[in-house]
């Protein structure tokens, strides 16, 4: 399962950053999921959740913030691409060149808060 693997990449660093401060444990993981990531937020949290069983990130609130497409084209455009289909998302409605995604992809770690 994808979001198995991409859960097991973000306990990996949220671990290493909760041991680097000595975290006694952890209260809330943020997380910022692109909207082309291909992630099912549901999947995703259910695996974390699992993963995290007996360890410092048990009981964790998990938050998950959608990061909207953006594309920037060369005719200066920068915001949300043409349409909505997958297909068409990296086409610019002003000029309708190929343009270039410069968000909506990421999976980020934004923000985790720990006890010591
Ligand atoms: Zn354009």
């Amino acid at each position: 399962m994808h979001e198995y693997s991409i859960a097991t990449e973000i306990y990996d660093s949220a671990i290493r950053v909760a041991e680097e401060n000595h975290a006694t444990s952890v209260s809330a993981i943020e997380l910022e999921i692109g909207e082309l990531a291909m992630i099912n937020c549901d999947q995703l949290t259910f695996c974390i959740e699992s993963i995290v069983k007996g360890t410092l990130f048990e009981g964790a609130e998990l938050k998950i913030a959608e990061i909207k497409a953006e594309i920037r084209c060369g005719c200066g455009y920068t915001g949300k691409a043409a349409d909505d289909s997958m297909r068409s998302y990296l086409i610019c409605p002003q000029c309708n060149a190929p343009a270039e995604l410069i968000r909506g992809r990421e999976i980020i770690i934004r923000e985790i808060t720990i006890c010591t």
